[in-house]
C-alpha cells in the first residue's frame, strides 16, 4: 500500500482527506452546506473497513434518516467494492436505540417484543392517564403534557430527575406524577415511545456499568452526521459510548440547526471540544453542490443571523455562475401550484428528470395543492419523509390488527379496533374491560379474557368478546407457519374490516380499499410480521425501493442533507415562513431557526432555485391576504431575478418598499391581525384535515424523520 493511495481517497480535497484519514481520536468537522461532510463520513467508514481498523460490527454510524442510512450503506459498498455484510450499527438514533433496548429490554421492565408507540398512540395514552387522575382535560390537554414529557426525555430526564419547578408547569404540580404514571403504564403495556428508545438505553447504561462497558468495547469507531441537530439525551448517549476508545467523528453545520423546537442543542458542538480534549477540528470551505448564485443568495440570507459560529464558503465561480434565483409572486396558492407545475413540465420537455426536482414546503398543508395539480396533469410525484401513507386511518386500523396479533398486550391497538367493525361491543362493555384492566393492573386483552369467562357482561356482548378473542388467538397461532402477507389478508377478511369498507357508500371508501391492498403489498418488502411492524413504527418514509421518475414533494425539515438539480420553494409569506408560531414561541431565536431553515432550503439546489409567494392563501374555505416573507427581502439582489407573474396580485415592487419592514419597525414582535387570523385557521385546519396531514400541518415535520429524521424520520415523525 505504501505510496499508493486508495482509489476512494482520490476524489477528495486536502481538508476532506485530512478528516477521512484522522481515524484515531476525536474529530469534529464543522462546515457549511454542500462541502462534503456526509461524503467525508461515508469515505471515512469505507477507509476504516479497507484498512481493517475495525470489523463492520464495531462501527457505530448515526444518520439523520433511515433513507440516509440506506444510501450510506450503498455508497460504502460502491467505494470499496461489493456488499458489506454485518454493518448492524448504521442507522438513526432511534433505530439504534430500539436495537439496543430490545437486547436488554428486561433491564427496562420490558419484554424484547415491546411495541413502539407513535405520536397518536402516545396522545391517547396520556389522555387516559389525565382522565384517570381526575384532572380536567380541557384545562390541561394531553398535547401539552406530551410536549413536556418529550422535552424531559430529550434532555435525558427520567421522572425522578424532573426539576420540581418544571413539574409544576402542568396541572398544578402534577406534571412529574403524570410522567411517572405514564412511564409505569408503558411498562404494563410492554411499550415504549420514541423518547424511551434513547432515554431507557441511557438509563440502562447508567445503572448497569457492565452493559455499558460491553458497548464501549464494541464500538471502536463512531461516526455522526448532522451533529448540530442532536439533543442532550443523544449527546449524553454518544459521550458515554465513546468514553473508552474516544474515536468519534461528528460532522455538522451550525447554520443548519433546525430542530431546536424539538430539543436539539447547537451547544453540543461547543461541548464536543470541551468533553473531548485535543479534538481535531476540520473546516471545509469549498462547496461542491451549488452554483455561485445559489450559494451567494444562501450565504447572504444566513448572514442576517446573529447566532452563528461563522464560516466562509466558496464554489468554483468561473466554472458555473448559474442562473439567478427566480422570485415570483402569485395571486394565490392555487396559481402558485399551477405555475410551478407548468415550469416542471417545461423542464421536463428540456430533458430534465422529475426525480432531480423537489418542491420544499414549510408546512405540509401546502402539499395538498401540489398533489392535486400533479394528479390532474398526470405528473408522477412522491411525498418524501411524510407519514402520508401510514398515517391514513384505514392503514392505522389494519396495523392495529397486526400489532394485536403480534403482541396481544398492545392496549392501544386493542382499543383502536375492538369494535371496528362494530361487533356488538358497546361503550358499556368497553368501559367494563377498561375498569377490570385497571383494577387487575393488567392489559385490556387479558381483562377481556377474564370477562368472557365471567357473568359480568350481557350475554350478547360476552359472546361478541369471546369470539373476538378467539379470532385473535387463532390468527396468532398462524403467525409462525404462514407468509405474513397472506395472514394479513386473512385477518382483514375474517375480522370483517375489509367488508366494512366494501359496504361503505362514501366517496373515499374505494380509495381506502386500494390502500389496504397496497398495505399488504408493501409488507412483501419485509421478511416477517415483526420486521414489518418494526419498520412502520420507525419509518414514516414512502416506498423505499421506488426508483421511478417522480418529482419530490416534502417539508423543508425532511429535505436536510439531500440535494436536487432544481428546487422550488413556495409559500415564502410572513406567518407561514417564518412561521408565526416559531416567532410567538421563541422570538428572535425562533426567527433565526426559521432563517436557517430557509438556508437549508436554498442550499438543497445544485443548478436552479425558485422562490415564490402568494398574495392570498386559502386555508380551508377562508381567504387570507398575506405579505411576502422578510427572507425574500434579505436575499442579496444581485443573486436573484424577479419574474412578474401575469396574474400576480402582490407585486414585488410593492413589496420592495417593504411593507413588512415598516410593520416590523412599529412592532418588533411582529404580528399583523391578518396573520393572526390566518394562523388560527391554520391550526383549525390542522385539526379538521384528514389524518394524512394532521401531524404535519403546523411546525411539525417529524419522521420523523422523523421523523423522520434523527428518528421519526419522521415521525416525525418523522
Ligand atoms: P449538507 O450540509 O447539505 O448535508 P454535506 O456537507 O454533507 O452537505 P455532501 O452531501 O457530502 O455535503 O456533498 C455535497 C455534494 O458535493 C455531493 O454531491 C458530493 O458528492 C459532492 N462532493 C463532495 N466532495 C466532493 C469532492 N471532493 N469532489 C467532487 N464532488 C464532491
Ligand atoms: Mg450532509
Amino acid at each position: 500500500m505504501a505510496g499508493m493511495r486508495a482509489p476512494y481517497l482520490e476524489g477528495l480535497n486536502a481538508e476532506q482527506r485530512e478528516a477521512v484519514e484522522a481515524l484515531d481520536g476525536p474529530v469534529l468537522v464543522l462546515a457549511g452546506a454542500g462541502t462534503g461532510k456526509t461524503r467525508v463520513l461515508t469515505t471515512r467508514l469505507a477507509h476504516l473497513l479497507a484498512t481493517r481498523k475495525a470489523w463492520p460490527g464495531q462501527i457505530l454510524a448515526v444518520t439523520f434518516t433511515n433513507k440516509a442510512a440506506r444510501e450510506m450503506r450503498d455508497r460504502i459498498g460502491a467505494l470499496i467494492g461489493g456488499v458489506v455484510e454485518g454493518m448492524q450499527w448504521l442507522g438513526t438514533f432511534h433505530a439504534l436505540g430500539a436495537k439496543i433496548l430490545r437486547r436488554h429490554a428486561e433491564l427496562a421492565g420490558l419484554r424484547s417484543d415491546f411495541t413502539i408507540l407513535d405520536a397518536d398512540d402516545q396522545m391517547r395514552l396520556m389522555k387516559q392517564i389525565i382522565v384517570a387522575e381526575g384532572i380536567d382535560e380541557k384545562r390541561w390537554p394531553a398535547r401539552q403534557l406530551a410536549s413536556h414529557i418529550d422535552g424531559w426525555k430529550n434532555r435525558g430526564l427520567t421522572p425522578d430527575k424532573v426539576p420540581a419547578g418544571e413539574a409544576h408547569a402542568f396541572a398544578n404540580g402534577k406534571g412529574g406524577e403524570l410522567y411517572a404514571a405514564y412511564q409505569a403504564r408503558l411498562k404494563v403495556l410492554n411499550a415504549a415511545d420514541f423518547g424511551d428508545l434513547l432515554l431507557e438505553v441511557l438509563r440502562i447504561f447508567q445503572e448497569h456499568p457492565e452493559v455499558l462497558a460491553d458497548y464501549q468495547d464494541r464500538f471502536k469507531y463512531m461516526l455522526v452526521d448532522e451533529y448540530q441537530d442532536t439533543n442532550v439525551a443523544q449527546y449524553l448517549w454518544l459521550r458515554l459510548l465513546a468514553q473508552k476508545h474516544k474515536n468519534i467523528c461528528c460532522v455538522g453545520d451550525d447554520d443548519q440547526s433546525i430542530y431546536g423546537w424539538r430539543g436539539a442543542e447547537v451547544d453540543n458542538i461547543l461541548r464536543f471540544e470541551k468533553d473531548f480534549s485535543g479534538a481535531k477540528v476540520v473546516r471545509l470551505e469549498r462547496n461542491y453542490r451549488s452554483t455561485a448564485n445559489i450559494l451567494g443568495a444562501a450565504s447572504g440570507l444566513i448572514a442576517a443571523n446573529e447566532q452563528r459560529l461563522g464560516k466562509t464558503l466558496w464554489t468554483e465561480a468561473n466554472d458555473n455562475e448559474g442562473d439567478p434565483i427566480k422570485i415570483a409572486s402569485y395571486w394565490d396558492g392555487e396559481e402558485e401550484a399551477r405555475a410551478i407545475a407548468e415550469e416542471v413540465e417545461q423542464l421536463q420537455r428540456n430533458a430534465h428528470l422529475l426525480r432531480d426536482m423537489a418542491i420544499l414546503v414549510r408546512a405540509s398543508f401546502q402539499m395538498r395543492e401540489f398533489e392535486d395539480r400533479f394528479i390532474n396533469l398526470g405528473i408522477p410525484y412522491r411525498v418524501v419523509g411524510g407519514p402520508r401513507f401510514y398515517e391514513r386511518a384505514e392503514i392505522r386500523d389494519a396495523n392495529a390488527y397486526l400489532r394485536l396479533v403480534a403482541q396481544p398486550d398492545d392496549d392501544l391497538a386493542f382499543e383502536r379496533i375492538v369494535n371496528k367493525p362494530r361487533r356488538g361491543l358497546g361503550d358499556v362493555a368497553v368501559q367494563t374491560i377498561h375498569r377490570l384492566a385497571r383494577a387487575e393492573n393488567t392489559t385490556l386483552f387479558r381483562a377481556s379474557k377474564m370477562l368472557a369467562a365471567s357473568e359480568e357482561l350481557k350475554p350478547a356482548a360476552r359472546r361478541a368478546l369471546a369470539s373476538f378473542i378467539e379470532q385473535v388467538d387463532r390468527w396468532r397461532a398462524l403467525v409462525p407457519g404462514m407468509p405474513h402477507t397472506e395472514l394479513a389478508e386473512i385477518i382483514l377478511d375474517e375480522s370483517g374490516y375489509t367488508e366494512m369498507w366494501q359496504n361503505d357508500k362514501s366517496a373515499d371508501a374505494p380509495g381506502k380499499l386500494e390502500n389496504l391492498k397496497e398495505l399488504v403489498r408493501s409488507m412483501e418488502f419485509h421478511e416477517t410480521l415483526a420486521g414489518y411492524l418494526e419498520h412502520i413504527s420507525l419509518v414514516m418514509e414512502m416506498e423505499q425501493s421506488d426508483t421511478a421518475d417522480k418529482i419530490n414533494l416534502m417539508t423543508l425539515h425532511s429535505a436536510k442533507g439531500l440535494e436536487f438539480e432544481t428546487v422550488f420553494l413556495p409559500g415564502w409569506e410572513e406567518g407561514l415562513f417564518p412561521h408565526q408560531r416559531a416567532l410567538d414561541e421563541s422570538g428572535l431565536a425562533g426567527l433565526e431557526e426559521e432563517r436557517r431553515l430557509a438556508y437549508v432550503g436554498i442550499t438543497r439546489a445544485k443548478q436552479r432555485a425558485y422562490i415564490s409567494f402568494a398574495a392570498n392563501r386559502r386555508i380551508h374555505a377562508l381567504w387570507q391576504s398575506s405579505i411576502p416573507s422578510r427572507f425574500v427581502d434579505e436575499l442579496p439582489k444581485h443573486h436573484v431575478q424577479v419574474t412578474e407573474s401575469a396574474m400576480a396580485g402582490a407585486s414585488y415592487q410593492n413589496y420592495g418598499q417593504s411593507r413588512f419592514a415598516q410593520d416590523f419597525a412599529q412592532n418588533s414582535n411582529y404580528s399583523s391581525p391578518g396573520w393572526r387570523r390566518a394562523q388560527a385557521n391554520t391550526e383549525m385546519t390542522a385539526r379538521t384535515r384528514p389524518p394524512a396531514y394532521e401531524v404535519h400541518a403546523d411546525l411539525v415535520a417529524t419522521s420523523d424523520p422523523a421523523a423522520e429524521s434523527y428518528g421519526k424520520g419522521e415521525r416525525v415523525f418523522h
